[in-house]
């Protein structure tokens, strides 16, 4: 990646630039106030990353695609959640569109906050990504964020080091959770022309609230994969899919989530939703490996096609919201125009950048 230094001065304005991208989608509830000093926007001094403060000189492209699946992203997840309602399995049959606006959830908070420090940073500065989440969920709470994320996000939010509080989540084994890869297909697409550097940083803005390898497993297996669909969004869908699940399991570390990807590549072409589902998990235990196989088998076998891709994904059930968020975030890239307007105008609204 070719990269130029800028001056401490400039970095600070970037800081400030993405601060305004938070004003402006920023939900506006009472919350406990933070303990800690800090920067406009909230960024506290200690966190300004001036020691790795260089932007690629192409950043406003990686930018723009990055955003591009962050839209996807969004969409996947509002819709996804729309589908929590009474009797989704006759809504999902009759292919019934939800009623507007749809809202989305902590997939999309996260997945935000990611795009923020990408834009200031270039990379993922970690300290920065911790605060821009606990900011984010001190803001909005009520965005559907599980009970380890709340403690989490709190203990942060307070002055807690994220590196503390994480590593002592669930017994000190910390979060194998799907929080990692629910948010990070924007980084596969800022980072697309290097998978090495994904697994780099996918892992990093996984670790903030994973400890657990699990957790940061299935951020890297979804940023590969979204990185797969941006490079090869030129090429003939045939033979993509399976060549996306490959690329993906040459890079995500061995586990059970790496071991659910290879089951996902092994099903035969005409394997109904239904089977994917029953054989890989839909997040009900709301884990990378219980959610990331199944979603990479439906973005990889509808590539060239948003909508049936969403609902081929929001078939499976489970953590409905997260699969598609998933879904969405890599498939938002895999064509020139495959969100369709329809779609984006009944989100709840969003500014994506
Ligand atoms: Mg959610």
């Amino acid at each position: 990646m070719t990269s130029g230094r800028f001056s401490p001065r400039a970095a600070l304005r970037r800081l400030v630039v993405a601060g305004g991208m938070v004003l402006s989608v920023g939900m506006h509830r009472a919350s406990p106030q933070p303990r800690r000093p800090s920067l406009p926007f909230g960024i506290p001094a200690s966190d300004v990353p001036d020691q790795r403060l260089t932007l690629p000189l192409d950043h406003a492209e990686r930018l723009a695609r990055a955003r591009l699946s962050l839209d996807g992203l969004s969409l996947g997840d509002a819709f996804g959640q729309q589908f929590f309602r009474l009797a989704p399995v006759t809504l999902i049959d009759a292919r019934a569109f939800p009623e507007p606006p749809w809202d989305w959830t902590d997939d999309t908070e996260m997945a935000l906050a990611i795009t923020e420090v990408l834009t200031a940073c270039g990379c993922i500065e970690r300290d920065v990504l911790a605060w821009r989440f606990a900011r984010r969920w001190a803001a909005a709470p009520d965005r559907g964020y599980g009970r380890g994320a709340h403690h989490l996000l709190q203990e942060i939010y307070v002055g807690g080091d994220w590196r503390e509080v994480a590593a002592g989540l669930f017994r000190g084994e910390g979060s194998l959770g799907n929080g990692g890869a629910m948010r990070v297909a924007p980084l596969g697409a800022y980072f697309a022309d290097d998978p090495d550097r994904i697994v780099v940083e996918a892992r990093a803005s996984a670790e903030v609230t994973h400890a657990h390898p699990e957790g940061q497993a299935g951020a890297i297996a979804v940023a590969l994969g979204a990185a797969h669909a941006w490079r090869h969004r030129a090429a003939p869908n045939a033979g993509k899919g399976a060549a996306l699940l490959r690329f993906v399991l040459e890079r995500t570390p061995a586990g059970p989530t790496a071991a659910g990807i290879a089951r996902a590549a092994e099903l035969p072409p005409d394997a109904t939703p239904a089977t994917a589902a029953s054989l890989l998990g839909v997040g009900e235990d709301v884990t990378s490996m219980d959610t990331v196989p199944f979603s990479l088998w439906c973005a990889a076998r509808h590539l060239d096609d948003f909508e049936e891709a969403l609902w081929t994904t929001v078939s499976g059930l489970g953590d409905r919201d997260t699969t598609c968020a998933i879904v969405g975030g890599i498939v938002a890239l895999a064509a020139e125009t495959t969100v369709p307007a329809r779609w984006r105008a009944a989100r709840a609204p969003l500014s994506v950048g």
